[in-house]
């Protein structure tokens, strides 16, 4: 990996001071790997970003390695802890947007967790 995109990935977020509680952010989950918390932009009623605490590489999840397996799967799984906490028992969307085409525009991987409303296929 090239120095420049190294600390591009390695590079601090917004996301790194919510996880410090430099800056508000609403927590409904937190273990020691993940921390979950209401979008301040909210795309449906139910909008929640999970996130790792340590971001180890993870910028988005192409630079998803064979070690961070444990961990995307334990956000997956606290995204479906979440999805019954907040009662969307009627179903709910999980997204992940990696790089610019997707419109990433944090560089600290995040799962969204959309729900409460009815979702469209395709999404735009
Ligand atoms: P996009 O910004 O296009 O949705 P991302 O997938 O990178 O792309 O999502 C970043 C998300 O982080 C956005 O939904 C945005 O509203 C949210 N966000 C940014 N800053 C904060 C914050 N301080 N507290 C909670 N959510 C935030």
């Amino acid at each position: 990996m090239a120095d420049s995109e190294k600390e591009a990935t390695e590079a601090p977020t917004i996301f790194d001071k919510i996880i410090k509680k430099e800056i508000p952010s609403t927590v409904v989950y937190e273990d020691d790997k993940v921390l979950a918390f209401r979008d301040i932009a909210p795309q449906a009623p139910t909008h929640i970003l999970i996130i790792p605490k340590i971001k180890d590489g993870l910028s988005g999840l192409s630079k998803a390695e064979e070690r961070h397996v444990e961990i995307l799967g334990h956000l997956l799984y606290i995204a479906k802890l979440v999805a019954k906490q907040e009662g969307l028992g009627d179903g709910f969307r999980i997204v992940i947007n990696d790089g610019n085409d997707a419109g990433q525009s944090v560089y600290h991987l995040h799962v969204h967790l959309l729900g409460g409303r009815q979702m469209n296929w395709p999404p735009g």
